[in-house]
């Protein structure tokens, strides 16, 4: 027999299209050939599966050796296809038995040693394998993120290990899941003295999965608030944890353990902020996917990377284009940001020099539809060292983590989402209101010259105030309140009152 049949998978963003290498020997003169990976990849991993070999005491055959990837369309990483490639040259020269290579697939990239090297991505190629019924075999090292998937997983060390399983004279370990990460350690909200305000506006976020924006004079705890919100958001569900995982695994990174939370600086690049490169990697916004993007000084980041954030903002994923086909992402984050209100930060106190010109421009930075998208602003005032010291210090983060584990008990009975995702007709529905609620509402959005989108914005936010309070239905106590948290796309200027 001189054909043979492995399968492995490629990773195309957080999917895992099954590979099939068909490899041939045929007579004359001895060569190499590998169809279906680019160039520059081909040569590397030639190189690598000969030594492998040779270094493995297996007899590398002295014949024409015609390797096929298919589908063609590979992405240029070809290290994850090593092992299928080896054990496919081992089959077709009889070195290890044919059968043996059914309902199997491999992953691993080999060292010149044998050895075999971890890869991103198992864990996207562990669920796909699961699903398709096959056992898998991954480098050790990439064990513990694929272990996370159902199915047969296992580890080998070597490319000899490997081997030897085929021949049924060793068994490899099944892949064993990483140890419990370490209890969180998430800053706490009892820390905060103070900032009521900012504190329920928190909490508000959290219960319905809605964006913010804190801003205010440096100093007065924005960050601190910020870092606090995984803390009181719902543990990862079953299911979300294996999404989240599945991101880290793409970009070769270890699975948090909890709630993502990511807070890349202004200048990070838009690629770091959303994901690319030739093989695309994830970006910033999808390694935050089921958790928190912090972006601090919002106006610092160039214009079109927050422009970018749009689309991702509504859709809860990011395409990324390639040559010839495009990758998704998911990023289903939830945006909190901080700003000063003026350049140098202390608007409306005798030491800013600011004029109103620079106001404006700095605040133009962010356009309409980004602040649009951002359900609340929030402003976080300076407290005297007085204020400070009289301030009771606040609730813990596992009390309220509490009210607003029971607002998305109500959100999910009622409409199977959280109030931040509702659209369309089911906005409508979940959040109808009364004669005089939805007469205050008109009004109010006439009186603060809000967009359509801000409106809905606020119905959302109130419904969430809503849920909180336990109500069946919208008051207008609530929408007053989701009312406040529109301060900067209202006419005024900010710092003028608020
Ligand atoms: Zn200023």
């Amino acid at each position: 027999m001189s054909l043979s049949v492995t399968h492995t998978r490629a990773q195309l963003g957080v999917s895992a299209p099954l590979v099939t290498v068909e490899t041939h020997l045929a007579n004359g003169l001895p060569a190499f050939n590998i169809v279906g990976l680019p160039e520059a990849a081909v040569r590397e991993s030639r190189d690598r599966v000969r030594s492998a070999l040779v270094n493995s005491h297996f007899e590398f055959p002295q014949r024409r050796i015609t390797v096929n990837l298919a589908p063609a369309d590979l992405p240029k990483e070809g290290g994850r296809y090593d092992l299928a490639i080896a054990l496919g040259i081992l089959a077709a020269s009889g070195q290890v038995p044919v059968e043996s290579l059914a309902g199997a697939e491999f992953i691993g990239e080999l060292a010149l040693t044998g050895d075999l090297r971890e890869v991103p991505g198992a864990l996207p190629a562990a669920i796909a394998c699961a699903d398709a019924g096959h056992r898998l075999v991954v480098p050790r090292a990439s064990g513990p993120a694929a272990a996370l998937a159902d199915g047969e997983i296992l580890v080998a060390e070597n490319l000899l290990q490997v081997c030897a399983h085929l021949h049924r004279r060793e068994s490899l370990p099944a892949a064993q899941p990483p140890p419990a990460p370490a209890r969180p350690q998430v800053a706490d909200l009892a820390d905060v003295r103070g900032q009521l305000r900012a504190r329920r506006a928190l909490e508000i976020a959290a219960a319905g999965g809605h964006n913010l924006l804190f801003y205010g004079p440096p100093g007065t705890g924005k960050t601190m608030l910020a870092s606090r919100l995984p803390g009181i958001l719902p543990a990862l569900g079953q299911r979300e944890q294996l999404e989240v995982a599945a991101v880290y695994s793409s970009a070769g990174l270890d699975f948090p353990g909890q709630r993502p939370f990511r807070a890349p600086h202004h200048s990070a690049s838009p690629t770091a902020l959303v994901g690319g490169g030739s093989n695309p990697r994830p970006g910033e916004i999808s390694l935050a996917h089921r958790g928190i993007l912090f972006l601090d000084e919002l106006p610092e980041f160039p214009r079109h990377a927050l422009e970018i954030l749009r689309e991702p903002l509504e859709s809860g994923e990011v395409r990324i284009a390639r040559a010839r086909a495009s990758v998704a992402f998911p990023a289903g984050f939830q945006l909190v940001a901080a700003m000063n209100p003026c350049p140098c930060g202390y608007l409306g106190e005798p030491r800013c020099r600011c004029t109103p010109d620079q106001v404006q421009r700095y605040r133009a930075k962010l356009s309409g539809p980004l602040l649009d998208r951002i359900d609340m602003h929030v402003e976080v005032a300076a407290m005297t060292a007085g204020q400070l010291q009289d301030a009771p210090t606040g609730e813990a983060s596992a009390v309220v983590q509490e009210r607003v584990v029971d607002a998305r008990i109500r959100q999910q009975q009622r409409q199977a989402t959280i109030n931040a995702e509702l659209r369309g007709n089911a906005l409508e529905q979940q959040c109808s209101l009364g004669g005089p609620e939805q007469e205050l509402l008109r009004r109010s959005v006439d009186q603060l010259g809000l967009s359509a989108r801000s409106y809905h914005r606020v119905l959302r936010v109130a419904r969430t105030i809503a849920d909180l309070a336990g109500a069946a239905s919208i008051g207008s106590g609530h929408i007053a309140e989701a009312l406040a948290y529109r301060n900067l796309d209202r006419r005024q200027p900010i710092g003028a009152g608020a």
